[in-house]
């Protein structure tokens, strides 16, 4: 063994994973299929990837003894989730190999952060403001109509306010308890597109095919792959997307979302972890984005992202059981009658108002015919 190879985690070592929702779940789903074992740290008892992990342990991002216990135990840790105190993976990455690191995760989970690190690096976003005091709310002009956002703990259009002038934004920033906001000014979107990626820690990147999203009432609805735009703006979402990442000495598996403002491209966002907008690649690319994760945890190469289907991605949230006032379950029937869609459910026991449940994905060689038959599922479901 030359020292290349014998840096790399073979199966079946236990690997750590932070955060128990979905994306862990896949994670942990990807990473038995490889043959490794996951360490789920999740305090909620019946989350998706604890009850499927082999140890999951029961506690709080910052519990000692929990870390302690993962440090000891589990050979690579990554995260789900990207408001894991950044001081969590500090600490593990003390004693155990962690990716992504603190220092990416903390950029991730701070929008100034987020935003002042972009501009640093030259990449293009829109105009914004930091908000720390009242005071810092721009006058009435080219700032608005705007949207505050809080800079931490955001996340599916939560924390955020649309506003129209300054006395708006005064009232907005009051309802958020003056917590630390940016105030962006709202973009006229043609398209929101996204590329997750993954980047190794030699610096070799694989980047996913360039996704088409579309959001309802600031969650991610429907993810189109490849996007319907000009080859130029795919092209230049990935070069954007891998020079941010190289920027940020990234290591994981990165998502990193856009708007398409007529013919120019700015980045909104970046989550350090797979991406919703990434969940068509579990059907329709030779590596899925959490098999990606665990072969960059584990230092093994990364797989061909490539797309082998057109495909479109539909989020189930709970709303889809609280149609009309009533609870009800879906029409999982109408749905599972399309031989082409791939249907995956989180084990959430509640379905809440929107709470993402699950989605679907019909993949498929006519891009045409699978928007539509996308369309007729997502609608029979209610
Ligand atoms: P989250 O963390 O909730 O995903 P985002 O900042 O991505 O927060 O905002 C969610 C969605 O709201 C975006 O995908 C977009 O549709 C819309 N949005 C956010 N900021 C702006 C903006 N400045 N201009 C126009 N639309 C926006
Ligand atoms: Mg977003």
């Amino acid at each position: 063994n030359n020292s290349n190879e014998s840096s790399v985690i073979q199966p079946t070592a236990m690997l750590g994973m932070l955060g128990g929702g979905q994306l862990g779940r896949f994670f942990v789903i990807a990473a038995h299929e490889m043959g490794y074992k996951v360490t789920v740290l999740d305090p909620d008892k019946n989350s998706p990837a604890g009850m499927i992990a082999d140890v999951h342990l029961c506690a709080a991002y910052d519990d000692a003894s929990a870390l302690k216990t993962m440090a000891e135990t589990c050979v690579a840790i990554s995260t789900e989730f990207e408001n894991v105190p950044a001081e969590t993976l500090a600490t593990l990455a003390k004693s155990t190999i962690v990716h992504p690191s603190a220092h990416a995760v903390a950029i991730a989970q701070h929008r100034i952060k987020e935003k002042t690190f972009f501009k640093e690096a030259g990449l293009p976003i829109g105009p914004f403001v930091a908000v720390t005091n009242a005071s810092d709310l721009p006058e009435d002009g080219d700032m608005y109509p705007a949207v505050l956002k809080v800079a931490r703990f955001g996340y599916d259009g939560k924390g955020q306010a649309r506003v129209a002038n300054q006395a708006e934004a005064k009232v907005a920033f009051q309802n958020f308890k003056q917590e630390v906001c940016v105030l962006e000014k709202m973009l006229t979107l043609d398209l929101e597109v996204s590329v997750v990626l993954a980047r190794d820690v030699h610096g070799n990147i694989a980047a996913f095919p360039t996704a088409e999203n579309s959001h309802l009432n600031g969650i991610l609805d429907v993810s189109i792959a490849p996007a319907r735009c000009s080859e130029v703006i795919k092209a230049n979402a990935q070069e954007l997307a891998k020079k941010l990442a190289a920027r940020l000495n990234y290591v994981g598996v990165l998502g990193v979302e856009f708007f398409v403002v007529g013919n120019q491209l700015l980045i909104n966002e970046i989550a350090p972890r797979p991406h919703n907008s990434g969940h068509y690649t579990l059907d329709a690319c030779i590596t899925n984005q959490f098999e990606q994760q665990v072969r960059v945890i584990t230092g093994q190469a990364l797989g061909n992202p490539n797309l082998h289907s057109n495909a479109v991605m539909v989020n189930i949230l709970g709303d889809s059981w609280l149609y009309s006032g009533k609870q009800k379950e879906p029409a999982w029937d109408k749905a599972y009658a399309h031989g082409n869609l791939k249907m995956h459910l989180y084990g959430k026991h509640e379905p809440r108002k929107s709470r993402k449940m699950g989605h679907f994905t019909v993949i498929g060689e006519d891009a045409q015919a699978v928007l539509n038959t996308a369309k007729v599922a997502r609608s029979e479901l209610h």
